[in-house]
């Protein structure tokens, strides 16, 4: 099987069998985003999808416990395609236990809830959806192309039909002017949202991102890790979400989060302003690795 151009997977994924339904990102706007900048976006064709499942299992044999559908928001296919392709993942892979793929809310939101529930029936367990930000004007500064209310309608759509979510923000989208308002609605979204998951990576661009242009012109500037413990503390301080599993384990982060909303709350606060305090941060070398 031959993947097409640099695939990308959520940390948590790195174990699974990934197979490419579309090629690059259906919006592909996001101004900090350069993952499928090279990329014409499209909808693979549904035999070569068919081939490379077979072919994965003549090289797996059966027992593939994971699957994840790239490339960046499998969920725009169209239903009729997904539920064929969920059907051929279990009947290729029958102790598949798990099968997910990123969305963006505008993908959910398209979706009846009757397919949805189809969806989740066929073995669709999980949606990666990149929020961001619960603020609107950060939202609309990186061009998402969505509203925090949309985001959460989405989230909430997602839960009435028992798909999990797993909810993406990143720490210093707003830089330091936009910092309070971006900790804070994040938070608020993350509640209206209650996800199963909740994660939160560091603004890092690559240098041909427009943000990274604009961080050149002088017209933002990337947070110190100071002001990301400042930002990710009032973050948490604004929480109320039980049950949420929250990380903050990418290869970004200069800080490693690992717990529980709500019970382990004063513990993440804990560690936040510990690490601020003795400047314990993942040195620079360990996030250029990205
Ligand atoms: S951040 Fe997500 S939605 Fe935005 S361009 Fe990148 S892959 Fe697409």
């Amino acid at each position: 099987m031959q993947y097409e151009g640099d695939v990308y997977r959520p940390p948590s994924e790195a174990r699974s069998l990934i197979i490419q339904v579309t090629i690059g990102c259906s919006h592909n706007k996001c101004t900090f985003c350069h993952m499928y900048t090279d990329k014409q976006f499209r909808v693979r064709k549904r035999e070569e999808i068919l081939a490379d499942l077979d072919e994965c299992r003549d090289t797996y044999g059966p027992y593939v416990q994971r699957v994840f559908f790239a490339d960046g928001d499998a969920l725009v296919v169209k239903t009729e395609l997904l539920l064929e392709l969920l059907h051929y993942v279990k009947k290729n892979f029958p102790y598949a236990e798990r099968i997910t793929s990123y969305g963006t809310a505008k993908d959910v939101l398209r979706k009846s809830e009757e397919e949805l529930v189809a969806l989740r029936k066929a073995g669709l367990a999980m949606i990666y959806l990149g929020a961001e930000s619960g603020d609107d004007e950060v939202l609309v500064h990186i061009q998402k192309g969505e509203t925090a209310e949309e985001i959460i309608a989405a989230g909430q759509k997602l839960k009435r039909c028992g798909i999990q979510t797993s909810v993406t923000l990143i720490s210093g989208l707003g830089g330091s002017a936009g910092m309070e308002a971006h900790a804070v609605k994040s938070a608020e979204l993350i509640n209206a949202m209650n996800p199963e998951y909740a994660s939160i990576l560091t603004l890092h661009l690559s240098p041909e991102s427009p943000m990274a242009k604009e961080i050149q012109r002088g017209e933002m500037e990337l947070l110190k890790p100071d002001q990301i413990m400042d930002e990710t503390e009032l973050f948490l301080t604004h929480i109320d979400s039980p049950g949420t599993v929250f990380r903050t384990n990418h290869a970004s982060n200069y800080l490693a989060l690992a717990g529980t909303f709500n019970q382990d709350l004063p513990r993440l606060l804990r560690e936040v302003r510990e690490a601020r305090e003795h400047s314990r941060y993942r040195m620079e070398s360990w996030r250029r690795r990205l």
